[in-house]
């Protein structure tokens, strides 16, 4: 995938303006500075999402939801990373830059697209034309509407089907062999892989064939299901079949159901739960928790009951784990032996199933149910194992509500802290020290929070020598700051919280940005150059009382004599 320059975004970004952005999809009200409206991403009556033109970024202090025009471009039209920037470029009439090898690379993958396209086609039309193979939809339930809308077809049987309409040319069967449509036997020969199955085109998040799932049509003919292999354009590990077509039913995704099978999704389809996607033959990824948590707050993971169903679940937990940050939630729900979803929402119907997911198992319950499932909790040792077990997986939760609630349930269970391995004494809680209590804010955070609110600021900070060895609180945050701006001049106070998004000082961050700030830019300028010289006489202090004991302790060599002597005079000049 082409990587576009983080210098190319800012810019796009310090052109576009996120009021524009936002204000032509959520009706937006000025007041004073900013603008606000009621949050597109959480349910509420009164207003507590805002916008600010300055800082060119939206928060929302009902859920948190926050970001640039890009990121709310990501989330509420649900577009990929490209194609934001891609959406803005055409607002702004920029052009994304791309290297000449990936243009070719472009056409190239139209050609595979293309390619892909007509074998969706041709399986359609040989779907009207065999019996066998509507016979089973038509055993199934599937209707001529969900057919066209999930583009079923069915795959000749006989080995050349495919290749006989479609290879043509030499350049047609080298695009086909490249989409993953043909196997080769070990003397060369290059056949058909999908043959009398029915076939479930596989699109991506922009509705384009990337690659096929073939079903069997009796039971004991080959595996059940067969996926294209991987390709240019297709990674099952980051592909959930269905999801296109959850986008195009649904305004607004409340959550998403996660399946084995593609005859699973379109069934539940078929009977009205408009939310289902299927994993394509692999154990649920991170790559794919983080795509269904971009789509919806709520999933739920269905799987068998017996003991390969509850080992897929757990991957599933590891997987989605490091990804609960607050206002998501997992479930898993376990069929009982012999059904799978397409059976029980034929006997009980959509309301049958959802009733099912509303009694599914939420992660917290599973995650300890499971690690206790061996352990004799009434014993100190049993206790001790669980916690042992359970720490490092609490560890991988973001920082949140949800990660408290999980700790403080381990404590419940086991006496015993997810940090501490002490399993008796409490640890004392955390107060600040004397010293910091009532302080007024340090020089350290009243730069951060200027830089916040005009990240260019920090260009008139020409060096941070002077002060960058200070031992201080927030100190290498600053620095951070400033090396960023000094890196990317145009960067803007939302592209500056996004680059710390994934780390826990965003939280920080943003209360600093979206504090009121008393004065102007002008005030501002002169208020960070103060604060830099008094850092600057800190750090000449603290380097003066090192020296001084050394002096004490072990003497000083020439070097050190000499640093002293030239900071006394600095000191002196200074005062
Ligand atoms: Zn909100």
């Amino acid at each position: 995938m082409a990587r576009i320059p983080d210098a190319f975004i800012d810019e796009l970004l310090a052109r576009t303006d996120i009021v524009e952005v936002v204000g032509g999809r959520v009706p937006l009200k000025r007041q004073g500075k900013e603008y606000s409206a009621c949050c597109p991403f959480h349910d509420e009556r009164s207003p507590s999402f805002t916008v600010s033109p300055t800082k060119q970024f939206y928060h929302c202090f009902g859920c948190g939801a926050h970001g640039t025009a890009l990121s709310f471009l990501m989330n509420y039209d649900r577009l990929e990373f490209l194609d934001a920037v891609e959406e803005l470029a055409r607002r702004t009439g920029m052009e994304v830059p791309r290297e000449t090898q990936q243009r070719n690379e472009n056409n190239d993958t139209r050609d595979l697209f293309n390619a892909l396209e007509a074998a969706a086609r041709f399986f359609q039309r040989n779907l009207d034309t065999s019996d066998k193979a509507k016979a089973y939809l038509d055993g199934r339930g599937v209707d001529a509407a969900i057919r066209t809308q999930f583009m079923i077809g069915y795959a000749p049987d006989g080995y050349s089907a495919l290749k006989d309409a479609l290879g043509t040319d030499e350049r047609r069967m080298k695009l086909l062999d490249r989409a993953g449509l043909f196997s080769k036997n070990d003397r060369g020969h290059v056949y058909d892989k999908f043959r009398d199955r029915v076939m479930f085109p596989i699109h991506d998040r922009r509705g384009r064939v990337i690659a096929f799932g073939g079903r069997v049509l009796q039971k004991d003919d080959g595996p059940k299901y067969l996926n294209s292999p991987e390709t240019a354009l297709f990674h099952k590990g980051r592909e959930l079949y269905g999801l296109w077509q959850v986008k195009q039913a649904n305004q607004k995704i409340a959550r998403l159901v996660v399946v084995e099978g593609y005859m699973d999704v379109v069934s539940l389809f078929q009977f009205g739960v408009k939310e289902a996607v299927a994993t394509l033959g692999t154990a649920t990824t991170p790559e794919h928790a983080e795509l269904l948590f971009r789509n919806a707050p709520d999933v739920y993971f269905c799987f068998d009951g017996d003991a390969a169903g509850q080992r897929a679940a757990w991957r599933a937990l590891e997987s989605v784990l490091p990804r609960m940050k607050d206002g998501r939630q997992a479930f898993f729900l376990f069929l009982p032996d012999g059904e799978d979803p397409d059976t029980i929402v034929r006997q009980e119907g959509a309301a049958g199933f959802d009733a099912r997911l509303q009694q599914a198992t939420p992660l917290s319950q599973f995650f300890f149910d499971e690690l206790a499932k061996d352990i004799k909790l009434s014993t100190l040792d049993g206790k001790a194992r669980l916690a042992e077990r359970a720490r490092p997986l609490l560890a991988q939760i973001p920082d949140g509500a949800f990660g408290d609630l999980m700790r403080q349930r381990l404590t419940e269970i086991t006496g015993v802290g997810a940090g501490s391995t002490v399993p008796s004494a409490p640890a004392p809680a955390r107060r600040p020290s004397p010293s910091q209590a009532g302080q007024k804010p340090s020089l350290v955070r009243s730069i951060i929070v200027r830089l916040l609110h005009k990240p260019a600021l920090a260009l008139s900070i020409e060096s941070t020598h002077g002060f960058s060895a200070l031992r201080l609180a927030g100190m290498d945050l600053l620095l951070e700051v400033i090396a960023l701006v000094h890196a990317r001049p145009d960067i803007t106070t939302g592209v500056l919280l996004e680059h710390f998004a994934e780390r826990e000082e965003v939280v920080a961050l943003q209360k600093l940005a979206m504090q009121d700030l008393p004065g102007d830019e002008e005030n501002w300028r002169l208020e960070v150059l103060d604060a830099a010289v008094q850092l600057e006489k800190q750090m000449l202090q603290q380097r003066l009382d090192e020296l001084q004991a050394k002096q004490r302790s072990m003497g000083l060599d020439e070097a050190d004599k000499y640093e002293l002597r030239t900071l006394l005079q600095a000191r002196i000049g200074r005062h």
